[in-house]
C-alpha cells in the first residue's frame, strides 16, 4: 500500500504525520512554526520535518508516494502557492509547491485546512462514505470544510467556505475580517472564553470563578464545567453560545443541506452537553418541509489528527488522478 505524509501547517505549530492510503497515522511529529520568521525559515524546518518523518521508514521509504499540506487561508494548489493567509508569511509568490518538492524529491499539494479536516471525516470519520457532509470546527477560530458532490468545494478562487465570516448579528461583536457580527464572533472557543469572562466580572459569586482557579484560566470548558455543578450564570453563558451556534448550523443546513453536518474542535470534547441541543433546534427551525429527509448532525470522529489525514488523503487523491 502507498503512504503519504500529511502536514497540518497553523499560525502556531506544524503538525505532520505518515499515513496511509486507508487513512490510517502510522507516525507524527510536532514542530513550533515560527510564523513570525520569513517563509523561507518555515519551508526549510517544514522540508527538514518531513525528511526526519520518512527517515523513520528505513527501506519503507520508498512506498512514500506524496505530501500533502494543510494550510490557513487560500491555498491555490494549481499554483502551488497560498494566496492569502492572515497569520502566515506566505505571499501569492512564495513558491511552496517547488520548495517542498525539491527538498524531499516528492510530489507536494496544497489544500485549505479546515477543507482537509472535511475531507478526512468524509473519506475515514464520522462521515465515512458520505458524499455531502460539512465539518465545522470550533477552535480559536471557526473553520469550515465543504465536501459537496464527493469532492472539496473550493469556489472559484479557492476561497470558499468562510462560513465563520458570515454576520448573525448587524451590528455586533468586531472581527478582524472587518464586519461586525461574524458567526466566529460567537461560535468560536474564543467566543466562548471571551463571554464567560464577562460573566465572571458581572458575577463574582458564580462557581464559574472556582473552576476558573482549580484550571488556572478561563477555558472554552470553564462555562460547562460550572453549568453541570448548577451554576446559573454557566447556564446562561452556555445557552446563549448554544442559541448562536444552532442559528449558524441552521443556517449552513438550510443553504448545502448536506447528508451529514458535523461539529468538532475543542469545544466539540463536551460532547452530548454541546450537540444535543443544537440537535434539537436544528430539528425545529430548518427548512426542511414535509418528506425531506433530514441532516444529521454528529460529532466529528477525528480529533486533532482530522488535519493531517485529510492532507495525506488530499495526496493520494491526487495520486489516484
Ligand atoms: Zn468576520
Amino acid at each position: 500500500m502507498e503512504w503519504y505524509i500529511g502536514m497540518d501547517l497553523g499560525g502556531t505549530k506544524c503538525a505532520a504525520g505518515i499515513v496511509d492510503a486507508e487513512g490510517r497515522l502510522l507516525a507524527r511529529d510536532s514542530i513550533r512554526t515560527g510564523a513570525h520568521r520569513p517563509a523561507r525559515e518555515i519551508l526549510d524546518d517544514m522540508a527538514d520535518q518531513a525528511i526526519r518523518l520518512a527517515a523513520t521508514l528505513g527501506a519503507d521509504r520508498a512506498r512514500l508516494r506524496g505530501i500533502g499540506i494543510g494550510s490557513p487561508g487560500t491555498p491555490d494548489n494549481h499554483q502551488g502557492v497560498v494566496l492569502y493567509s492572515s497569520n502566515l508569511p506566505f505571499r501569492a509568490d512564495t513558491a511552496i509547491r517547488e520548495a517542498l518538492s525539491e527538498r524531499t524529491g516528492l510530489p507536494v499539494h496544497l489544500e485549505n485546512d479546515a477543507a482537509c479536516a472535511a475531507l478526512a471525516e468524509a473519506r475515514v470519520g464520522a462521515a465515512r462514505g458520505v458524499a455531502n457532509a460539512v465539518t465545522l470546527t470550533l477552535g480559536t477560530g471557526v473553520g469550515c470544510g465543504m465536501v459537496l458532490g464527493d469532492r472539496i468545494y473550493h469556489g472559484f478562487n479557492n476561497a470558499a467556505g468562510e462560513f465563520g465570516h458570515t454576520v448573525l448579528v448587524p451590528g455586533g461583536e468586531p472581527c478582524p475580517c472587518g464586519r461586525r457580527g461574524c458567526f466566529e464572533q460567537y461560535a468560536s472557543a474564543t467566543a466562548l472564553i471571551r463571554e464567560t469572562r464577562r460573566a465572571m466580572a458581572r458575577r463574582p459569586a458564580s462557581l464559574l470563578h472556582r473552576f476558573a482557579r482549580d484550571e488556572g484560566k478561563v477555558s472554552a470548558r470553564t462555562a460547562f464545567q460550572a453549568m453541570r455543578a448548577g451554576d446559573d450564570a454557566a447556564s446562561e453563558v452556555v445557552s446563549d453560545y448554544i442559541r448562536m451556534l444552532s442559528e449558524g448550523v441552521t443556517n449552513l443546513v438550510n443553504i448545502l443541506m448536506p447528508a451529514v453536518l458535523l461539529v468538532g474542535g475543542g469545544v466539540s470534547n463536551e460532547g452530548d452537553s454541546l450537540l444535543a441541543p443544537v440537535r434539537d433546534y436544528v430539528e425545529e427551525h430548518a427548512y426542511y418541509g414535509e418528506n425531506v429527509p433530514h441532516t444529521k448532525i454528529a460529532l466529528a470522529a477525528l480529533g486533532n489528527e482530522a488535519g493531517i489525514i485529510g492532507a495525506a488523503l488530499m495526496a493520494a487523491e491526487s495520486d489516484a488522478g
